[in-house]
């Protein structure tokens, strides 16, 4: 196989993705007393309830509208509807979204008209604020599905607002414990925001012993509606297309200013996301956040010497793998494949633009599966794979070592608490990274040592 060109594939083997449907879940999860509904077979909700309570490991609530044999005949509006008065008597919520599944988009539901049609013949009763996402499991990966579901909740809640100082802060699907630490520079930072979706209490909830249906925390529907008065919206998301954007349509619909950043991993997108802090604010960047600049530099120093023998595939969504890249190039390591399942139309462009030599410049593999990924990490002869846990074929099948990180994280505990982001997360990941390089080197280096010298040498005659 030509390890520069792509091959055609006539079948997808093991999707490098995860559905649209499992993405839209995940912003409403970050939304204050909010539930959802999926349209369409037990099946569906099943499989994200269980991959989301792996990876979280927390309990996930997500109703269905089980479509059955007869639903997919003659349409499953009935079940639906019966399915929206349920949860809406069992769980109080605010916010219902309701998502569509392949199978209710291929025998051709309308969510929206549906959801109008409940909504007036509920006339009396007070109702949630009901939003349908149409989401068919085909039409894209988790990262559409996410991105979807964020638009539609901008667009239907946001409003005419007050002027005021405040700043949106859209985040990707990134972990509870990044979410967090994306809160704590802004609150460092002096910087009055709302941050979309906010995931760091809802699904990483502490221990209590009174079980709420609806975990407490996440994003104040009032404060969504009054991002639309905010003076800017920073939206982590470089590699977005425009269509699915909630900060481009707060900036069309009610002139909030946007300003697109990578994910703050890495020294140099952390700085950038500081600096915009310090304009947008007027506050001075603290000692506290200047000494962990100090320490990541200081880490680089460390391991630097080290990455130059790691040759990296990463894989996952596409905002994900763009911010470990740059935390690669930035520190000795070739990303020599860069792998999602998306079929994202800037990721390319993106990141040839920070490649450094045509030797660092990485292979990219989009809209792509494990099978493909594993036949081109052995043409590139990569020696580390970076990405979730369904990389593990690559370790099983290849002997790569997985540094795990994205999502879905469903062999290992402790999804929800990896940190990636900010100048501490940066650290933490490239320790892992070194650390799995070097651990990999003093596996091998004795068996190396021998096949490369000792053999050669012809000493190999007398065994
Ligand atoms: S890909 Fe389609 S059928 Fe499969 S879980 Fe997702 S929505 Fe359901």
């Amino acid at each position: 196989m030509n390890a520069d060109t792509k091959t055609a594939r006539s079948v997808s083997e093991n999707p490098c993705r995860m559905c649209m449907p499992m993405g839209g879940i995940l912003p409403f999860k970050g939304i204050e007393n909010a539930m959802l509904i999926i349209h369409g077979s037990q099946g569906c909700a099943t499989y994200m309830r269980r991959h989301m309570a792996e990876h979280f490991n927390e309990p996930i609530d997500v109703a269905s509208s089980s479509i059955t044999e007869q639903g997919t005949i003659y349409g499953g509006e009935v079940n639906l509807k019966q399915g929206l008065k349920n949860l809406i008597k069992l769980y109080e919520p605010e916010v219902v979204g309701i998502l569509s599944t392949c199978l209710a988009e291929t025998i051709g539901e309308d969510i929206a008209r549906i959801t109008s049609a409940f909504v007036k013949e509920q006339t009396g009763s007070s109702l949630p604020r009901l939003i349908p996402v149409s989401s068919p499991g085909y039409g894209g990966s988790l990262t559409e599905g996410y991105f979807q579901a964020l638009y539609s909740i901008v667009e239907n809640v946001s409003q005419e607002s007050p002027p005021h100082h405040g700043i949106n802060v859209i985040v990707p699907h990134i972990s509870p414990a990044d979410t967090r630490e994306i809160k704590r520079i802004l609150d460092v930072m002096g910087a009055p925001y709302t941050l979309l979706p906010d995931l760091s209490d809802t699904l990483d909830s502490p221990y209590s012993k009174v079980y709420k249906r609806i975990p407490p925390g996440g994003t104040p529907l009032a404060s969504i509606e009054a991002m639309a008065g905010a003076q800017a919206t920073i939206e982590f998301g470089e590699t977005l297309p425009d269509g699915l954007s909630p900060g481009k349509y707060l900036r069309d619909q009610f002139g909030v200013s946007l300003y697109r950043l990578p994910l703050p991993m890495g020294i140099a997108a952390c700085d950038k996301f500081l600096e915009l802090l310090k304009t947008l604010t007027g506050n001075p960047v603290p000692e506290a956040l200047k000494k962990e600049r100090g320490r990541l530099q200081d880490a680089m120093i460390d391991s630097h010497k080290y990455n130059r023998e790691g040759k990296a595939a990463v894989f996952g969504e596409p905002e994900t793998v763009y911010g470990i890249s740059r935390v690669l190039l930035e520190n000795g390591v070739t990303p020599a494949i860069i792998a999602t399942g998306s079929s994202n139309p800037s990721l390319k462009g993106l990141v040839e633009g920070l490649s450094h030599s045509d030797e660092a410049e990485p292979f990219i593999l989009l809209d792509t599966d494990f099978a493909e990924l594993r036949r081109y990490c052995a043409a590139k002869e990569v020696n580390l794979a970076i990405g979730n846990s369904d990389g593990r074929f690559l370790t099983e099948k290849e002997g790569l070592p997985l540094v795990r990180v994205g999502y879905p994280i469903h062999d290992r505990i402790g999804g929800q608490r990896i940190l990636s982001v900010g100048y501490t997360g940066t650290v933490m990941l490239l320790d892992q990274i070194t650390n799995t390089l070097l651990a990999n080197k003093l596996n091998h280096y004795r068996n190396d040592l021998y096949q490369e010298f000792y053999r050669s040498a012809g000493a190999g005659q007398f065994e």
